[in-house]
């Protein structure tokens, strides 16, 4: 692998725009690494980590502290005080919803997933009909919001084929969102009146040489247009956007933080934009080529990372995946998180069991259908709720 980043990094740097690539004004990402890079998270201390808690409005440094090896010990009282914000701010509704995997094509070569160009996978784009197919089949199911997602392929999966999906989901769901390749602000706009209005695009790491590594090729590998992806989501008109990196691609500590404070100063920029985030760790695939103890990010950091984003940013949404099983999910919804999806498969044409079926992007641990997640949402004294936004 080595010969290949070697190449790759030859061929192509990660800070440099390709052409077509839409640069917006916009000052954030320095901040971001200017910060991330000034934190020592080795120098918090137990008294740190005490004042931090004992602040009604943490501060950015308290949110850092929160994220150090110090905290660690201080996971009970971290949660405690999440929970208590996130009942003040979203009372008990949890909202559900699906993924909808319309391809499986990708030009990029990320080294960890199984959708990447150099994988030999079976690879399939839903067409008109199929997508149609598999809408009414998750519609039946009760479902009213729908995350529409492809690989990352626009010669496969074009802007007008994205479009075409959003208008046929606008049938049959309340709310559409998207997690594509990213796209320039014009496109998000087009797609925003085809009817979507939620984007979600991982960062994957914010350490800028561990991106250049694990990003061999393809558009994903220039760092700066995906970091500024959820700015151009807005400007394009989109309601909300989601943050995230991928846990256990680099350092736990710098990347959450960097990942809290991006959210934190996209939504200090555009005040009226619905801002969450998700909490992927990185789960077995075929074709990755990382080391199996990339795959095992311990609980306790997965924890640890939701509840600080939950006391530095109290009003923001946190989605658990099925990457974690049922009984981590049920935990979270407790504590932080206030979307769960449900009814989950990460193939093509799975829903509605078409004839052929493209191969599945990872593993997941949770494989509980709509009506039982929504079941044990109730059992455990919250509301489901199967749509929490209108589209505007
Ligand atoms: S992570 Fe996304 S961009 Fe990278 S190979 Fe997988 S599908 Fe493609």
């Amino acid at each position: 692998m080595k010969e290949k980043q070697n190449l790759a990094a030859a061929a192509q740097d990660c800070m440099a725009y390709l052409p077509g690539m839409e640069i917006i004004e916009s000052d954030i990402l320095r901040e971001v690494q200017h910060a991330a890079d000034s934190v020592d998270f080795n120098a918090f201390t137990e008294r740190d980590i005490k004042a931090a808690l004992m602040r009604k409005h943490k501060t950015v440094q308290d949110f850092a502290a929160l994220l150090s090896p110090a905290a660690l010990p201080f996971l009970e009282e971290m949660a405690q005080q999440a929970r208590q914000l996130t009942f003040k701010w979203f009372g008990a509704a949890r909202s559900i919803f699906t993924p909808l995997y319309l391809a499986n094509y990708c030009e990029n070569y990320c080294v960890y997933c199984g959708f990447n160009c150099h994988n030999k996978i079976n690879r399939l784009k839903l067409d008109e009909d199929g997508m149609e197919r598999e809408m009414q089949a998750i519609a039946a199911t009760g479902l009213r919001e729908i995350l529409l997602l492809t690989g990352e392929s626009r010669s496969m999966s074009g802007v007008e084929y994205i479009a075409s999906a959003v208008r046929l989901a606008r049938k049959y769901f309340a709310v559409v969102g998207l997690e594509v390749y990213p796209l320039n602000s014009d496109e998000y706009a087009y797609l925003h009146e085809c009817g979507a209005d939620y984007v979600t695009v991982f960062q994957e790491t914010y350490d800028v040489d561990a991106y250049a590594k694990l990003h061999l090729a393809g558009h994903k590998r220039v760092f700066p247009y995906r970091f500024y992806t959820q700015e151009r989501a807005l400007k394009g008109g989109m309601r909300g956007v989601a943050f995230a990196p991928l846990m256990g691609l680099s350092g736990f500590c710098r990347d959450i933080f960097a990942c809290g404070l991006h959210a934190y100063l996209v939504q200090r920029k555009y005040p009226a934009a619905e801002i969450s985030f998700s909490c992927p760790r990185l789960r077995p695939a075929e074709g990755n080529e990382l080391p199996p103890e990339a795959n095992g990010t311990d609980l306790r950091h997965l924890v640890q990372a939701v509840c600080a984003y939950r006391l530095f940013m109290p009003q923001a949404g946190i989605t658990v995946s099925s990457r974690e099983g049922a009984g981590v999910r049920d935990n979270l919804l407790q504590i932080v998180a206030t979307k769960i999806s449900a009814g989950v498969s990460t193939g093509i044409g799975t829903h509605s069991k078409q004839e052929r079926e493209g191969d599945e992007q990872f593993e997941i641990d949770d494989n509980r259908s709509v009506d039982e997640v929504f079941n044990s949402i109730k059992k455990a004294g919250l509301q489901p709720v199967l749509t929490d936004g209108s589209y505007v």
